[in-house]
């Protein structure tokens, strides 16, 4: 255990006037919501047996052949990491350590676990979009429809991988396809909520410029780093006071013009959390 590093952390988050917390899959991970191979077989039986599948990452890019069995496998992928999931306690030990200072969140993260934790919505920009979300397929307008309720409902009527016709959601628009609202490629619709949540993220850094700002990076490596890791180095290299707190267990390190103004912490995230909050 490294009891300086820990006391360390500790001392910039009591120090700093405004926290930006930075959050990649990493986190999530940490915090045992698994995309991977670990259990898949024995959560999922019908889909390894039926399409062979053996994680739920990969299997998010299959080509389903119908609507039907399409939206019967998303039900199953919402629900297992978002929808019929309570808050996980590294989500949870994090909000215990910043609820009563002044924090703003950025996230890849589309599992909604920041706001099942208590953070506040208008303090939560989640980039990537959310898998409680639906949008047209064709983003033929830029609404976004609730999927809550919809999804329960396919998981209840589901049969050998495949929901009835009567649930397959359509565009009320268009009459398109629907589709769950994650950034994978130029038809990601980014509403209102979006944009307002951009601007509250631009106004939260710009408002704590001169002042004692702690970026607090979790969990984010190279799969979108110019997302979340390229602009907290080069904000910290920009902004007089700010410290950057970069928490990987793989990707700690930082570039060498802000090494004074940095932290490197290559651990188990949710290590981390749990020890900063005792
Ligand atoms: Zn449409």
């Amino acid at each position: 255990m490294n009891t300086n590093l820990y006391l360390k952390i500790k001392e910039k988050i009591e120090e700093a006037d405004a926290i930006v917390i930075g959050a990649g899959s990493g986190l999530s991970t940490s915090a045992g919501i698994n995309y991977g191979t670990k259990d898949f077989d024995k959560l999922f039986p019908e889909l390894v047996e039926k399409y062979g599948f053996t994680d739920m990452y990969t299997s998010s890019f299959y080509d389903f052949e119908t609507e039907e069995e399409r939206w019967s496998y998303w039900a199953k992928h919402i629900n297992y990491l978002c929808i019929g999931r309570n808050a996980e306690n590294v989500y949870k030990d994090l909000f215990e350590i910043v609820k009563d200072k002044d924090y703003f969140v950025l996230t890849t993260n589309v599992d909604r676990q920041f706001l099942a934790s208590g953070f506040k919505d208008e303090k939560v920009f989640e980039v990537q979009g959310a898998l409680t979300k639906i949008q047209c397929a064709n983003a033929c307008h830029n609404k976004l429809y609730d999927d809550t309720k919809m999804i329960k409902e396919m998981l209840k009527e589901d049969k050998d991988c495949r929901i009835p016709s009567r649930l397959v959601p359509k565009c009320p628009v268009c009459g398109g396809n629907m589709e769950v609202n994650l950034c994978k490629d130029n038809f990601f619709v980014e509403d209102d909520y979006w944009h307002e949540h951009e601007k509250s993220f631009k106004k939260f850094i710009n408002e704590n410029k001169d002042k004692k700002v702690l970026f607090l990076e979790l969990g984010a490596g190279f799969n979108t780093p110019g997302i979340i890791r390229y602009p907290f180095e080069e904000l910290t290299y920009e902004l007089k006071d700010a410290f950057l707190i970069r928490v990987n267990d793989k990707y700690a390190f930082v570039p060498n013009d802000i090494e004074d103004k940095a932290l490197e912490v290559q651990d188990d995230i949710a290590k981390v959390i749990k020890e900063i909050r005792n």
